[in-house]
């Protein structure tokens, strides 16, 4: 995913408030986080990631693995990785490893992000909480982007003015097929549980 350089600055700060509609029993994904970013710019990026996810009907579970937190788990159909790294090797703020069928690893690239947050004047935390919401985008619903909004392949004025606003979100198409994907990730590991109970 790219961005458009010279974005103006943007009002932005408006919360998640009432918007929010996962419930408890909605299905969630895992996600294992591979990253040295700063504590207090992770937590609220993932924060803010769930509340798009949720926004969806999707919860999420972070798992942040660091060298002294080694996560022994793989990436897998019902575990997804997102790397954040300092470059992508790419241009774009994010990349996803993908099929038509979804996939199972993303990566953020935080130079990138932290470019972006200069020149629109929306903190990095925000923007890679997006990033991270727009990757996992791909790991469930596969490589296409929309013609705007979240999962737009470039992101514009108007999609920074959303994100700015916390605005930025997966459409009713998307956010459907969202929620079923996940749910049949976790339909295995469900499964699974049931089994073993007596
Ligand atoms: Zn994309």
């Amino acid at each position: 995913m790219r961005w458009f350089q010279n974005v103006p600055a943007l009002i932005f700060g408006l919360g998640c408030g009432l918007a929010c509609t996962a419930a408890q029993n909605d299905p969630a994904l895992n996600v294992l986080v591979y990253s040295g970013v700063a504590p207090e710019i992770l937590v609220q990026a993932e924060a803010d990631s769930s509340r798009i996810l949720e926004r969806a009907g999707v919860l999420l579970n972070w798992r942040n693995c660091r060298p002294e937190y080694p996560c022994p788990i793989a990436p897998d159909f019902v575990h997804v990785s997102m790397r954040i790294v300092n470059h992508t090797g790419r241009e774009g703020l994010g990349c996803s490893l993908v099929t038509k069928a979804g996939g199972s690893d993303a990566v953020a690239g935080l130079e990138n992000v932290q470019r972006l947050a200069v020149a629109s004047g929306i903190p990095a935390w925000q923007i890679l909480a997006a990033v991270m919401a727009h990757e996992i985008g791909h790991l469930m619903l596969g490589p296409s982007h929309s013609g705007g909004g979240l999962m737009h392949g470039n992101w514009d004025v108007h999609d920074l003015g959303h994100l700015g606003q916390r605005q930025l979100k997966f459409d009713l198409a998307q956010s459907t097929r969202l929620k079923a994907a996940v749910l049949a990730r976790s339909r295995p590991e469900r499964t699974l549980l049931a089994a073993r109970r007596p």
